[in-house]
C-alpha cells in the first residue's frame, strides 16, 4: 500500500481526505434502534472539512464486519467505527480491526486499573468479562472513556488513521469532538466547512424550493461553490448552506452575501440565519417589547405552548395557557359566548377570535392566540373537514387565519402549533 504517500500528497493539494463510517452492532439492524452516532461523527469531519463517502451499518458478525473494514482502508483514508467495543462475545470491532491489520493485542494494565477503579467507586468487583475491553492492538493510542467502560482507540496505519468509538451516544460524542477531532485537525489541513442555516416559516418546501432555486444554482458554479441543501419539517423549511474553504474571513463574507440574497427574496417567511427556533424567536421579539403572551389552545392541546416554552427563560414572557377542549371549557374559562359556538360551531374563526380575545383579556396580556380546529380522523364534515383549524392572534389589533392542513392526527396538531407561533411572530413583527 502506498496510502502515506497519498495523504502527504494530499497535504500539499489540500485535496479534501475522504472518511468511511461503520456503525457496528446487530441492534442497529433491527426495527427498534435506529443509528444517530454516524450523523454525530459526520458533522464533526464536514467541520473539518472532510467528507463521508460513505457509512454502513453491520452487525456483530466477524466476516460482514471484516470485508467493510477492507473495503473502507482500501479507499479511504479515515475510518471511524463506533460500537461493538463491550465485554460480551459479540462485541467484535477491536479483535477484527486487529485481524485486518495483523497487530498483535496486548493487555493494557491502565485500562484495567481505571476500569477496576470505576467498579469499585460503585462498591462492585469488575467482572472477569471486561478484561476483553482492556486488550490494545500493538501501536494503537488509548483514548479515556470518563463516561462508560471502553475506551476507544486511535491507529495510525500505513497513511490512514482509524478510530474505534463506543457505541452509547454520550460516551462516543465527547470522544469524537475531543480527542479524535483534534487527532484529525493535524490530518485534514485547512480547509473547513463553514455553514449557515435559514429557517424559513408560512411556505411548503416546494414554494420555497421555487423561489431560491435559481439564486443558488448560481452559487453552485461559483468558486469555491456553496452547496445548498433543503429540509422540510411539519410547516418549516430550512435552507443549509455550505461552503469549503481554507479562508474563514472570505468563506463568512460569501455565505453572508448568499444569506442576504435569500433574506431578500423570500422576505417575512425567513424566521432566522442565525441558528435560532421559531419559539427563540418569537420569545426575542416578546422580551424585546417587554410583552406577554396567553394561549387558548383546543385541537392542539398544549402544543404550542410546549414549543414556547422549550425555551429557556420563556417565563420571562409566557404569562399562562389554557386547554379549552370542550364548548364548555371555553365559555368558562375564556368566556366564549354559547351563542357564538352554536351559530358557527366550534370550529370557526368567530370562535378563535372569541378565545383569543377572551384570554388577552382574562390573563391582562398583550398579545393571546386563540387554536380551534379538527385534527381528526373523525368529527370532520364537507363544510369543515379533518385537517380545518382556525387560528386567532390577538394583540394590538386581531387577526384570524383558516388552514386546511394535511395529514393525519400528529400532523394537524404540529403545523397548527407552528402556524400559531409564527403568526404570533408576524404579528410582533409588523407591529
Ligand atoms: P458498551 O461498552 O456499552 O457495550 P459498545 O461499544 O459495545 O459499548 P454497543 O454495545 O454496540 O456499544 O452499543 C451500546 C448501546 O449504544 C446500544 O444499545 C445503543 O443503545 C447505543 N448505540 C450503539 N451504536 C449506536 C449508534 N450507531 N447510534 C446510536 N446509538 C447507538
Amino acid at each position: 500500500m502506498h496510502v502515506v504517500d497519498a495523504v502527504v500528497a494530499d497535504r500539499v493539494d489540500s485535496r479534501p481526505l475522504s472518511a468511511a463510517i461503520l456503525a457496528v452492532g446487530s441492534e442497529l439492524l433491527t426495527p427498534e434502534k435506529v443509528d444517530t452516532n454516524s450523523l454525530f461523527i459526520t458533522q464533526v469531519l464536514n467541520d473539518l472539512g472532510i467528507a463521508v463517502a460513505f457509512k454502513s451499518i453491520v452487525g456483530d458478525n466477524r466476516a460482514e464486519l471484516t470485508a467493510h473494514v477492507a473495503h473502507a482502508l482500501g479507499r479511504h483514508r479515515v475510518l471511524i467505527l463506533t460500537g461493538g467495543l463491550g465485554p460480551t462475545d459479540d462485541d467484535l470491532t477491536r479483535e477484527v480491526v486487529a485481524a485486518h491489520l495483523g497487530l498483535p493485542m496486548h493487555e493494557d494494565p491502565e485500562i484495567i486499573a481505571a476500569m477496576e477503579g470505576r467498579f469499585a467507586a460503585r462498591g462492585w468487583k469488575m467482572p472477569a468479562v471486561n478484561r476483553r475491553q482492556a486488550q490494545v492492538p500493538e501501536g494503537a493510542t488509548v483514548l479515556a472513556n470518563p463516561n462508560g467502560t471502553a475506551p476507544g482507540l486511535w491507529l495510525a496505519h500505513d497513511g490512514a488513521v482509524i478510530a474505534l468509538l463506543p457505541g452509547p451516544p454520550r460516551e462516543m460524542k465527547p470522544m469524537m469532538a475531543g480527542e479524535v477531532r483534534s487527532r484529525l485537525l493535524a490530518l485534514a489541513g485547512d480547509t473547513r466547512l463553514h455553514r449557515r442555516l435559514v429557517r424559513v416559516s408560512g411556505k411548503g418546501e416546494s414554494a420555497v424550493e421555487e423561489i431560491v432555486q435559481p439564486i443558488y444554482s448560481r452559487w453552485l458554479a461559483q468558486e469555491p461553490p456553496i452547496e445548498t441543501t433543503i429540509l422540510a419539517g411539519l410547516g418549516q423549511v430550512e435552507l443549509h448552506l455550505r461552503l469549503q474553504s481554507p479562508d474563514a474571513e472570505r468563506a463568512g463574507a460569501a455565505l453572508d452575501l448568499a444569506v442576504g440574497e435569500l433574506t431578500m427574496a423570500l422576505g417575512q417567511d425567513v424566521v432566522s440565519t442565525d441558528g435560532r427556533s421559531l419559539a427563540a424567536v418569537v420569545g426575542d421579539l416578546l422580551r424585546a417589547r417587554g410583552w406577554w403572551v396567553a394561549l387558548a389552545e383546543s385541537c392542539t392541546g398544549g402544543l404550542a405552548t410546549s414549543r414556547l416554552t422549550d425555551v429557556p427563560g420563556s417565563s420571562d414572557y409566557v404569562e399562562r395557557s389554557v386547554v379549552a377542549y370542550s364548548n364548555k371549557a371555553k365559555v368558562e374559562l375564556l368566556g366564549v359566548p354559547a351563542a357564538l359556538i352554536q351559530e358557527h360551531g366550534a370550529v370557526s374563526e368567530a370562535v378563535a377570535v372569541a378565545m383569543a380575545e377572551g384570554m388577552r383579556a382574562r390573563a391582562g396580556v398583550d398579545i393571546a392566540v386563540g387554536i380551534t380546529g379538527i385534527a381528526g380522523p373523525g368529527g370532520g364534515s364537507e363544510a369543515k373537514p379533518v385537517g380545518t383549524v382556525c387560528i386567532a392572534v390577538a394583540g394590538v389589533q386581531t387577526e384570524v387565519r383558516t388552514f386546511r392542513f394535511p395529514g393525519g392526527r400528529e400532523m394537524v396538531k404540529a403545523m397548527s402549533a407552528n402556524w400559531a407561533i409564527d403568526l404570533v411572530r408576524r404579528a410582533l413583527r409588523e407591529g
